[in-house]
């Protein structure tokens, strides 16, 4: 069942922290159409009926439906061979967002899988869907980015494909933010530990 995929991505992002209660979204390519989480679901416990199916390029009756982020899911699509995409709300790799201008992480898993991370939305008051053509355009090169005071958007083949380079990114940012704290220099660690 085609939910079930959204389900168990779902309760990994609530169970780790990285949405809350009802906030981010999750959609997987199904040739020119999409299926998207609904406006406002809670993807610790999606159902059946929380999931909408919509155009990549056209509008349908359930479109009003569908997530509010769903300018930028389509735009990833249209731009990226990308088959699913993740959107949530990672709390240390958002807080780096504001003071970094990207991300670069420093652990084994990080580097290999995110070697750079852009972070978009700079200085601006970030709304949902905004800045859809810059994040699809981010995303042909990279597996995920972040937008500043609000979260990530991340690709895959499969919705669980993009939910781990989603925690891989919190991972190695988590550490990254208790590097700091330590007063450690992130390049000076990953140089002495390769
Ligand atoms: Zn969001």
């Amino acid at each position: 069942m085609v939910s079930s995929q959204f389900q168990t991505v779902g309760c990994i992002l609530f169970t780790q922290g990285l949405v809350s209660s009802y906030s981010g979204n999750l959609s997987i390519r199904q040739g020119h159409h999409l299926l998207i989480t609904h406006r406002g679901s809670a993807l610790g416990s999606i159902k059946e009926a929380d999931l909408v199916e919509t155009g990549i390029a056209k509008n349908n009756r359930a479109t009003p439906l569908a997530s509010s982020e769903l300018a930028v899911h389509r735009a990833i699509y249209k731009n990226t061979s990308a088959l699913a995409v993740v959107h949530a709300h990672p709390p240390y790799a958002v807080a780096l967002a504001f003071i970094e201008k990207e991300i670069i992480p420093c652990d084994l898993e990080g580097r290999a899988l995110l070697p750079k991370v852009p972070i978009l939305g700079k200085e601006m008051v970030v709304k949902a869907g905004a800045l859809a053509e810059e994040i699809a355009e981010a995303l042909k090169q990279c597996k995920v980015v972040l937008v500043q005071s609000h979260g990530s958007f991340a690709i895959g083949q499969l919705l669980e494909e993009a939910c781990y380079y989603t925690t891989v990114l919190e991972q190695s940012c988590r550490l990254l933010y208790l590097l700091k704290v330590l007063g450690v220099e992130p390049k000076r660690y990953t140089s002495q530990g390769t």
